[in-house]
């Protein structure tokens, strides 16, 4: 990924390609304080909402877009994918981890500390999509949903479609236990997603193999991954088990160029 020093700073995929703009976003460069500090994008973690505002203003002047024109989600680790318009600005989807939109007046935008940001582009046909990818939801194969939105509202084929898979808790350092270890082993056969024991029936969890794999296997072939461990990295990205799920979240945005 490309490092970018904003204010606020962000990252970006070298390889989604032209035609689209998206951020994402870190912990640095906002004005929460303590351990929301300081660029925390959601309401939802007892932060003040004028710290939020303020923060999700920053986001947004990077972006060049305005809050009437950013389409939001509540996020439930689930793995419904909604197509949005303009008409949606401004608004937030109920229960919803996947986003497609091939509106430029829209920008897609998630939270995230830990789960698994997915960003997905089709140059050809002028679309993107956004996926909220955290065990559940990878379970439950939400980003190749995503992808198959787009394929099936847009005409879009798969091998035109590029993917980045951002921060979040990686490989090093997601150890699960024998319940998650049950539901990976049901979904996932030889992909090398799932680590060897660690512990009592523990082991690790690779999620961004998971969802590169699940990608590969609905025909989406460039695929990006940023590699960062939001845990290995807490100080410059929020992380929910990091932080013993007292954090803030970092956010993604993701829209086509106007
Ligand atoms: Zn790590």
């Amino acid at each position: 990924m490309i490092w970018h020093q904003g204010p606020p700073p962000y990252l970006t995929f070298a390889r989604l390609g032209q035609g689209q703009r998206h951020a994402v976003f870190t912990r640095l460069g906002g004005v929460s304080q303590g351990h929301l500090a300081s660029l925390n994008q959601s309401l939802m973690v007892a932060d003040d909402p004028t710290h939020v505002h303020e923060n999700q203003r920053r986001a947004q002047a990077v972006l060049h877009c305005v809050p009437e024109q950013v389409v939001n989600c509540q996020q439930v680790h689930g793995n419904h994918v909604a197509v949005v318009t303009a008409a949606d600005g401004g608004g937030v989807v109920p229960a919803t981890d996947g986003l497609v939109t091939a509106d430029p007046d829209v920008v897609l935008t998630m939270r995230y500390a830990d789960c698994v940001p997915v960003l997905l582009y089709c140059a050809t046909r002028g679309v993107v999509g956004l996926a909220h990818a955290g065990w559940r939801g990878t379970v439950q194969g939400v980003a190749a949903q995503t992808a198959l939105v787009m394929m099936e509202a847009f005409d879009c084929l798969p091998h035109e479609i590029s993917a980045g898979i951002g921060p979040s808790i990686g490989p090093c350092c997601y150890e699960v236990g024998p319940q998650v270890i049950v539901a990976f082993a049901t979904t996932f056969r030889d992909e090398g997603v799932i680590g060897a024991p660690t512990r009592h029936g523990h082991a690790r969890i690779d999620l961004w193999q998971a969802n590169a794999a699940q990608l590969r296997a609905v025909g989406v072939r460039s695929i990006e991954v940023s590699r960062y461990c939001t845990y290995c990295h807490r100080d410059t990205f929020f992380s929910h088990r990091g932080d013993c799920g007292r954090t803030g979240r970092f956010a993604v945005y993701l829209g086509l160029l106007p």
